[in-house]
């Protein structure tokens, strides 16, 4: 199959003439047990007027535009704030709301990086993640070779995304659950002296946060 593209930056069409892969559909296989009961109950909901459809339209769109940029901005008025850092590290849940992050019910802990020890947040169980602070998992969060291999041989896990850590350093590796969740304060880049938390949050990788890698250098 061949189409024509209209490409915008430069004024000519052309024929691509490659065959685009066979794709399935992502909802082209049978509802499971989980997808009918919660049409079902989206359905009760809305005929007896609890909600409206608008309503929960919105309110996926409100959790679907939560970015790691919301953590970024969390570690980096850390380390530029020890008085926040602080009250970050006793209770995370209350110190993200003093920033407008609402966690809800959900007790946000946070864990520091240090010289000697490097944090790893993992959910043994399912996908548990901080996603007031970090939007949505990446996939590979929700995969069962992440969730075993994570508690099993985290250096090796932590190679794989490049972060080879000196081998006196300790790894402790977090398991969240439906009621808490952990985010990882990544130590500060060195050379970054002076920087304001808006440049410094450019550092601080979503990765980072989960601790399969360290912030990015200055
Ligand atoms: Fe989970």
């Amino acid at each position: 199959m061949s189409h024509t593209h209209d490409h915008g930056d430069h004024d000519h069409e052309h024929d691509h003439g490659h065959a685009h892969p066979v794709r399935i559909d992502h909802d082209d296989r049978p509802l499971g047990y989980y997808q009918i009961m919660a049409t079902a109950v989206f359905e009760l909901l809305i005929e007896k007027g609890v909600t409206t459809a608008d309503e929960v339209r919105a309110a996926i769109e409100a959790m679907d535009g939560r970015t790691p940029e919301q953590g970024a901005r969390v570690v980096a008025r850390a380390w530029t704030d020890p008085a926040f850092k602080a009250r970050l590290l006793a209770d995370g849940s209350a110190a993200c709301r003093e920033l407008g992050i609402d966690m809800g019910v959900t007790r946000l802990v946070v864990v520091e990086n240090t010289t000697e020890a490097h944090n790893l947040v993992v959910c043994t169980l399912c996908s548990c993640y901080p996603r007031a602070v970090l939007g949505r998992p990446p996939d590979w969060y929700k995969s069962r070779a992440y969730r075993s291999r994570a508690v099993r041989e985290p250096r090796a896990v932590l190679a794989e995304f490049g972060t080879r850590l000196p081998n006196d350093m300790t790894v402790r590796v977090h398991d969240s659950t439906a009621d808490m969740r952990y985010l990882v304060l990544p130590r500060r880049p060195a050379s970054t002296e002076g920087w304001s938390a808006e440049r410094l949050a450019a550092l601080v990788t979503r990765d980072s946060m989960i601790g399969v890698a360290v912030a990015k250098p200055a």
